[in-house]
């Protein structure tokens, strides 16, 4: 008998965009973190700063960030605001070395490290917050650049380019990721001969189902559908001729459902069908329908299906269990009272 695994949930549905798994963006704010932090701590020892008492207030925001990085390890997590913080120190940071520092055109050198953070930025972050974040980097940098350099509109020019064209190639591959991921999901939970979900999809999908049967006060339906005499049609007619029948009869219970039922093949020649129904009266119309499309489809060899169904609120788990054993059974009763048939248990 057919079981469904009642705990699976549908897929996350996020942005336009992959999101790096949260303990890796936790893993990537520490170590950049740490590294930004050790970087801020050797340019201090070994530059000059005007005024020179700079220097002290960057060896503590160097040590402000190793606080940041070991408190996020000890948290376990980083919140939003944390980062958002974290981000406007190391652009506040990163602006007074640049101006500071001496000879000036060490400052512009250093106004490229905002290039860095947009490019971590693009990464880790929610896409929107990188945008405008990276946008900040690009303006901020810009004006050091002006402030501390003998060509500034070369420079300007150069640098915004690169972190507009970093900035963009990060998040467009973020999308095609996101893109691709999909298209694999989709791939992974539909069946490749007939197109309608296979198990693992019929398991996802089925949570949905129910779901939104317990929320509107509806019973949920159950049709277990098997073609009759399959194995004769493959055996007279061939393996191809059989898939291709697959396939029509496939196509023609989708036409007879709902966007929301769910129709899966769960065998070689069977397939389930869970529809949101008001009582055994509309499933069985239903199923009627189905057998009557299949029997009328007009493939050659015909073919016809044997329907068994049950129907009932869902008021625990035990109930879906007690569905498909009735459905089954009703499905037996069928193919024994001469195939071709409707049959609901209850
Ligand atoms: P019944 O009316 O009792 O259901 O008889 P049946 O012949 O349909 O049932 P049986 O279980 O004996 O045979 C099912 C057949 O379905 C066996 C196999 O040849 C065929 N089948 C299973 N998967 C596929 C498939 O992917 N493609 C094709 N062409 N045939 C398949
Ligand atoms: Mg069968
Ligand atoms: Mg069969």
């Amino acid at each position: 008998m057919m079981t469904v695994a009642k705990s699976k949930m549908a897929p996350p549905i996020s942005g336009a965009f992959l999101s790096p798994p949260e303990e890796l963006r936790f893993v990537g704010f520490q170590w950049t973190a740490l590294m930004l932090s050790a970087l801020l701590a050797v340019l201090t020892s070994i530059s000059t700063f005007d005024p020179p008492s700079v220097r002290w207030f960057l060896f503590a925001g160097a040590a402000t960030g190793v606080i940041v990085a070991l408190r996020a390890r000890y948290a376990q997590r980083v919140t939003v605001i944390g980062g958002v913080a974290a981000t406007a120190m190391a652009i506040g940071l990163t602006i007074i070395v640049a101006i500071t520092i001496q000879p000036a055109p060490m400052g512009v050198i250093m106004s490229f490290g905002l290039l860095g953070i947009a490019i971590a930025l693009c990464t880790f972050e929610d896409p929107i917050r990188a945008s405008i974040e990276s946008s900040i980097c690009a303006i901020v940098g810009s004006v050091i650049i002006v402030a501390r350099s003998s060509i500034p509109f070369a420079a300007v020019f150069i640098f915004v380019s690169l972190v507009v064209l970093a900035s963009s190639s990060v998040l467009f591959l973020r999308h095609s990721l996101r893109v691709s991921r999909d298209e694999a999901i989709a791939l992974s939970l539909t069946d490749s001969l007939t197109g309608v979900s296979n198990r693992r999809g019929l398991e996802i999908r089925f949570s949905v189902v129910t779901a939104m049967a317990v929320r509107t006060g509806q019973q949920l339906g159950c049709l277990m559908i098997d073609l009759d005499r399959f194995k004769l049609i493959n055996d007279v007619h061939g393996h191809a001729i059989g898939d291709g029948i697959l396939k029509e009869c496939a196509a023609v219970i989708k036409t007879c459902l709902r966007p929301s039922d769910v129709c899966a093949r769960i065998g070689g020649e069977e397939f389930a069908v869970f529809a949101i129904v008001d009582g055994p009266a509309q499933l069985a119309i239903i199923a009627e329908r189905i057998r009557a499309a299949i029997e009328n489809q007009g493939t050659i060899p015909p073919v016809t299906a044997s329907i068994g169904g049950s129907c009932g609120a869902v008021v625990e788990s035990e109930t879906i269990d007690a569905l498909l054993r009735i459905a089954d059974m009703a499905l037996c009763a069928a193919k024994s009272a001469g195939r071709n048939i409707v049959r609901l248990g209850s």
